[in-house]
């Protein structure tokens, strides 16, 4: 089988649904290096020292600026950023001035045709009933149109707690945002199906540890739940010895929806194409493989109906046109 080209990657319509702001800040921005990271809780440290140096607005347009860039350049037409206000304490009590920061050049893109974004708003896994509730409640009242879900992140190792969420999830829900939980990385298979049945989670973020719990896993398949998978990050983060072994292969065989992305790509210097591509290479992927991981891409990310609509369209137009 010949190797999938980069240009065709790159050219192939897709979404990224796993994608942290956090992730996304350049260490030089902020007048900082990158150190080395091998786990979640190295990570989550990292992620509060560099996002704590951003302070100015024009630094977090700068952020948005260049995410954008950078979909641009891997071909990614939708992409829902998470970010978690508990890594910005200069903005964790100034959302609105956050989002409308980060807002305008990510208005600008969408007007010039490039991508839409969307933002999830994630709660931490360590947060209390009370403050997840209170930040919940504030993004409500803020209603700015840049939000379009909730999310939780951070490390599970303590615990999942799904239970302490449930009712700021319920809140979200009922406000019409979209929703999507962080489990199966940090935590095992029941994890998992908390989020989708305690949080109401129509995405997983990860949730390769379901493979623990073939019952689930078959579950999963039925109900077409879909999982946002990272597989450099699982690599780096010491998840998964290798890409070679990645979970992702075994979950796309047993008929799960699954999607690849970046996670934190600054952090590992990686790009969504780019894991495309090495992803193809581990397992032998061809056209037709990565164009369903694509499509499921798409159909799983929080753009509108009508966006989703047209992506698909566009998605089977270039299918229909690279057919050999
Ligand atoms: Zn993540």
């Amino acid at each position: 089988m010949s190797r999938v080209e980069r240009s065709w990657i790159v050219d192939l319509p897709k979404a990224e649904v796993h994608l942290h702001l956090e992730g996304c800040v350049p260490p030089s921005l902020v007048g900082q290096e990158l150190p080395d990271i091998s786990s979640l809780a190295q990570l989550l440290t990292h992620l509060d020292h560099l996002c704590g140096a951003v302070a100015e607005a024009g630094q977090l347009a700068e952020i948005a600026r260049q995410l954008v860039g950078r979909a641009v350049a891997s071909g990614v037409r939708h992409a829902d950023v998470i970010v978690n206000p508990s890594h910005w304490p200069h903005w964790e009590h100034r959302l609105g001035a956050m989002f409308d920061a980060l807002d305008g050049p990510l208005v600008e893109a969408e007007r010039a045709g490039g991508p839409t974004v969307g933002l999830c708003v994630s709660l931490s896994r360590s947060s209390s009933r009370e403050e997840a509730d209170e930040l919940t409640d504030a993004v409500l009242a803020l209603g700015h149109p840049r939000v379009v879900g909730l999310s939780i992140d951070g490390n599970e190792a303590a615990g999942s707690h799904n239970e302490r969420f449930a009712a700021a999830f319920g809140r979200a829900a009922r406000a019409g945002l979209r929703r999507c939980a962080h489990a199966g990385e940090s935590s095992g298979a029941g994890a998992v199906r908390e989020a989708i049945e305690l949080l109401g989670a129509e995405r997983i973020d990860h949730g390769i540890r379901c493979l623990e719990d073939p019952a689930l896993v078959a579950d999963l398949a039925r109900r077409g739940v879909p999982l946002d998978v990272c597989p450099t990050s699982n690599v780096v983060l010491g998840l998964v010895q290798d890409l070679s072994v990645h979970p992702v292969e075994r979950l796309r065989c047993a008929g799960v929806a699954v999607s690849v992305n970046t996670d934190d790509p600054l952090l590992y210097g990686i790009d969504l194409a780019g894991e495309y591509e090495r992803c193809a290479r581990a397992f032998g992927w061809d056209e037709a493989v990565l164009g369903r991981l694509a499509r499921t891409s798409i159909e799983s990310c929080f753009a509108t109906p009508e966006r989703r609509s047209e992506l698909l369209a566009e998605l089977d137009h270039f299918l229909g046109s690279s057919a050999r």
